[in-house]
């Protein structure tokens, strides 16, 4: 019998230097104390998966996010990738990305990642527009990112994804699309394409709220949307999530976890947890979720201390777990399956969310048995459709 699919985040929380519009949980740092932190989160794995925290399943697919994970050495990677595969079982054909900025890696060190087991890498581009990099307040060069594209190929990397950030202030139409002939040059088998987001807290949103920079026009940022989705559309890339495309077979299995239910064990300073749970199980929650201290020392002297490092944990009641079944399933291009909502939850979801029908009405969802998904419409309003499931 195979044992149930999970999913595995390890999260490197340093970075060469804060980005302006960047409101993940990173730090700048000049040294990180890499060891000392890889033994937190070997030893987070170890107490999620021996104390019953977490499911010891079959791990399809792993992620090293941040941060910058492409600052730590290939032999810190390989380490926790070993230790991994004693915690869980790793499926064949499990998927390993590591997230990289094109200004910290070479070929050697990509080619270290490689051996480690890393199969798959997400290069953080952004822009192949000197000024825009500028605007977006990046560190590294046009050059670096087409070196650094060059060096994943040698270093035999066989499934690449670029990060793209569109609607950045003083970009044109012709900017974006210029930016997507230069990704589809270089031929990855993935691209994140992010409209540019103005996140309380950071210093882009300070920027904005001191009328110090000019952010793109909503009209302007809809034609970017269709630009990008057409563009790649032409080019075989189809969207398979709202900012996500693929060549066919390239989904990031990853995210899908996320966006379809599975477990997942976030490792790491601020990483988050979730083990889901169905009706069958005669329980009142239908899912636990969990994260950990955000102060990645913090977090250290918690692991150090107890194994465990939980800031806050969650137990989902049913009305909470069936509003996520829904604005997570419609990220997906697919949508929602109604199937599978019906036996998790013992209900169709016309009936769980009778507002639905103003949604179809107001051309924002169809159905595309068994799927109920957003339209294209619906795409851009994503957000509002979303927090009406909550
Ligand atoms: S490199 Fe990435 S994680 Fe680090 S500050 Fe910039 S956007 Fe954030």
């Amino acid at each position: 019998m195979t044992s149930q699919a999970v999913a595995l985040y390890v999260h490197i929380p340093y970075c060469l230097a804060k980005c302006p519009y960047c409101d993940f949980n990173s730090y700048a740092a000049r040294v990180w104390p890499e060891d000392a932190y890889a033994d937190a989160l070997l030893a987070e794995l170890a107490h999620a998966t021996r104390e019953g925290v977490f499911p010891r399943g079959t791990a399809t697919s792993i992620f090293f996010g941040g941060g910058t994970p492409s600052l730590f050495a290939p032999r810190t990677i390989a380490r926790l990738l070993e230790r991994a595969a004693r915690e869980l079982t790793l499926a064949d054909d499990v998927e390993i990305t590591l997230e990289a900025n094109p200004g910290t890696v070479d070929e050697e060190r990509l080619a270290g990642f490689v051996a480690a087991g890393v199969n798959r890498l997400s290069f953080g581009i952004q822009s192949f527009r000197p000024e825009l990099l500028l605007a977006l307040g990046r560190r590294h060069s046009v050059e670096d990112s087409v070196r650094a594209l060059g060096a994943a190929r040698a270093a035999g990397v066989r499934n690449l994804s670029l990060d793209l950030i569109y609607a950045v202030p003083g970009e044109s139409l012709d900017d974006c699309a210029a930016d997507l002939e230069r990704a589809i040059e270089i031929a990855p088998e993935h691209v994140s394409a992010y409209n540019l987001t103005y996140e309380k807290g950071t210093a882009l949103y300070r920027e904005l709220q001191e009328g110090r920079v000019d952010p793109a026009p909503e009209e302007l940022e809809v034609a970017m949307f269709h630009l990008v989705r057409d563009r790649l559309a032409d080019h075989g890339y189809a969207q398979y999530e709202i900012s996500n495309y693929a060549q066919h077979g390239r989904e990031a299995r990853h995210n899908q976890a996320y966006w379809r239910g599975t477990p997942y064990l976030g490792l790491g300073a601020g990483a988050h947890s979730f083990v889901p749970r169905d009706a069958s199980d005669d329980a009142t929650s239908y899912g636990t979720r969990w994260d950990t201290l955000r102060d990645p020392n913090r977090y250290m002297e918690a692991i150090r201390a107890t194994g465990c490092a939980v800031a806050s944990r969650e137990e989902l009641t049913r009305t909470q777990a069936m509003g996520e079944a829904c604005w997570l399933g419609l990220r997906e291009r697919r949508g929602v399956d109604l199937d599978r909502f019906a036996a998790r939850f013992g209900t169709p979801l016309r009936d769980a969310f009778p507002h639905v029908g103003q949604l179809l009405a107001d051309g924002l969802v169809e159905w595309r048995e068994p799927h109920l998904r957003l339209t294209t419409q619906g795409l851009l309003v994503a957000d509002s459709v979303f927090a009406s499931f909550q």
